[in-house]
């Protein structure tokens, strides 16, 4: 086993649970847009935007997401092919209840298959440099790797989702994985990071 052990670090917003959908509750199916901005709330004018910001920043928002398709099977597959998926999410600063939403949100999706410990490890924290993992699994094009641009993450990032490269606002990485339903896919992934 490398220093690193298994574990692989993974983003809840728009990785494990579906904030897109949601959050644009208030927008008519055909303006919605194909996502072009980190903050799904810039796709959209300015007079559309507090209205996305009311729906994410509601007490209740994050408990009741739903999982994001495949997640709980690759969350499987990662376990038993040796993998210690771990979460790592940071809170919203703009809603206060994040926190508390998304350990409702894990003791409500996740433990009932996965058990309490995927809420005792959870990482809930902005700083995810500072956790180490072979991978971090992240819809996050520029996920930081330190502060002040330092590099002080150990792991790889893989960019989840963002369908339409073109759209992802900033140079990405080498890793990539477009859904959870490609099991092969996550799993060749992280078998070439830890080959190097
Ligand atoms: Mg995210």
């Amino acid at each position: 086993m490398s220093e690193l052990g298994k574990t692989v670090l993974v983003d809840m917003d728009g990785v494990m649970a579906d904030f897109d959908n949601a959050a644009l509750v208030s927008i008519s199916k055909k303006d919605i847009v194909l996502r072009s901005s980190f903050y799904v709330a810039h796709d959209y004018p300015a007079n559309l935007q507090p209205a996305i910001e009311d729906v994410y920043n509601a007490p209740e928002f994050f408990e009741n997401l739903e999982p994001m398709p495949g997640l709980k099977e690759a969350w499987q597959e990662m376990i038993d092919n040796g993998y210690d998926p771990r979460v790592a999410s940071a809170p919203l600063a703009s809603n206060r209840s994040a926190v508390e939403g998304k350990i409702k949100w894990l003791d409500r999706v996740m433990v009932p298959d996965f058990g309490p410990k995927i809420v005792e490890e959870a990482i809930i924290d902005k700083q995810k440099w500072k956790y180490r993992g072979i991978a971090l699994i992240d819809d996050r094009p520029d996920v930081p790797r330190g502060e002040n641009g330092a590099e002080d993450a150990v792991w790889q990032h893989i960019l989840f989702g963002w369908a339409h490269m073109s759209k992802v606002p900033l140079a990405a990485t080498a890793f990539r994985l477009l859904s959870w339903r490609d099991i092969n896919g996550l799993l060749s992934t992280l078998e070439s990071i830890e080959k190097g």
